[in-house]
């Protein structure tokens, strides 16, 4: 009997949007170590080729960096053919570019009577431009990268598409309503698409991170002046059964699972990798 490899991955032409972060940055190693090829999509091409020569050179796999704007369909198209041309029809897809921004965020966690005259902490002083901006990076940003991404995939009948969730799709964290809206539309979407895609031999499938220190978090999680968590941030370890944030590398076993052959029969689920945060009631 032979044994169970992702062998299947190596050769394969694998787009991840957002791969220049810090979560996309470990899943590329991932994927970059079974020999698959690799294409960077992300807004910013310098460090998507910097990330990406690192990771060629550390793995021996083919991995480039491409200028894309998960927003724009234009450039996305661009971006597809610069990625046909260099590494050849694309068989997975991680929608990895998402996160939250500041703009979206209300100062307070809740109103109360103490804070309810100053509305402008508050829900009702949340700016449409920031709040738009977040909801359509997440979801937009999910749903064009795959309308242009997964062409080469319905040619072949054959493909993978791999979206970014979070645990603010189960429930929704306080301070971040936009972000929160939009994962749980990334849950819903996923199932949509896995059902929609099925017969053509594309299946579709979430990872849901639990909590990480990165750049689009640490304003929230860690104290600027200290370097210790914030209130927020202890809360979040507090109600992680493992007692800790995750390390990056933690996904990596999930994406290499959900985009080789290994999970054939799996279409329209959200994995957490989590700590067990969302199996956790809090008591
Ligand atoms: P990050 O900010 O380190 O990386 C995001 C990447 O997306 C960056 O390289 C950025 O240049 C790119 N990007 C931003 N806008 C883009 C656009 N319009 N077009 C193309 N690329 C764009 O973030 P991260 O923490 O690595 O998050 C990656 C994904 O994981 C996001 O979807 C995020 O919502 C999700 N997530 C993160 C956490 C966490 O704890 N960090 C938890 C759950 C889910």
């Amino acid at each position: 009997m032979q044994a169970l490899s992702f062998n299947d991955l190596k050769g394969k032409v694998c787009v991840i949007t957002g791969g220049a972060g810090v979560l996309g940055t470990a899943m590329v190693k991932a994927i970059a170590s079974v020999g698959t090829k690799i294409a960077i999509a992300d807004i910013n091409k310098e460090t998507a080729d910097k990330v990406a020569a690192e990771i060629a050179a550390e793995s021996g796999a083919e991995v480039i960096g491409v200028a894309a704007n998960v927003l724009d369909k234009e450039s996305l198209e661009a971006a597809k053919a610069e990625i046909n041309k260099k590494l050849g029809p694309i068989d997975i897809l991680i929608n990895g570019a998402g996160g939250n921004s500041p703009q979206a965020t209300t100062k307070v966690e809740t109103m109360t009577e103490e804070n309810m005259d100053k509305l402008e902490d508050t829900f009702y002083g949340l700016e449409m431009e920031g709040f738009d901006k977040v909801f359509a990076l997440n979801f937009k940003g999910t749903l064009l990268p795959t309308m242009v991404f997964t062409r080469d995939m319905l040619t072949n009948k054959k493909g993978v598409v791999l979206n970014v969730s979070s645990m603010n799709s189960y429930k929704p964290l306080t301070k971040i309503p936009a972000y929160s809206a939009a994962k749980a539309s990334i849950n819903n979407f996923t199932e949509w698409l896995s059902v929609h895609l099925a017969k053509v031999g594309i299946r579709v499938n979430a990872v849901a991170p639990g909590f990480f220190i990165t750049n689009q978090n640490r304003f929230l999680v860690v104290d600027e002046k200290t370097g210790n968590y914030s209130p927020r941030g202890q809360k979040i370890v507090d109600n992680t059964p493992m007692g800790k944030f995750g390390e990056p590398e933690d996904l990596q076993g999930t994406t290499l699972f959900l985009i080789s052959d290994i999970s054939n029969f799996i279409t329209g689920i959200v994995i957490p990798v989590d700590g067990g945060y969302s199996a956790f009631g809090g008591v």
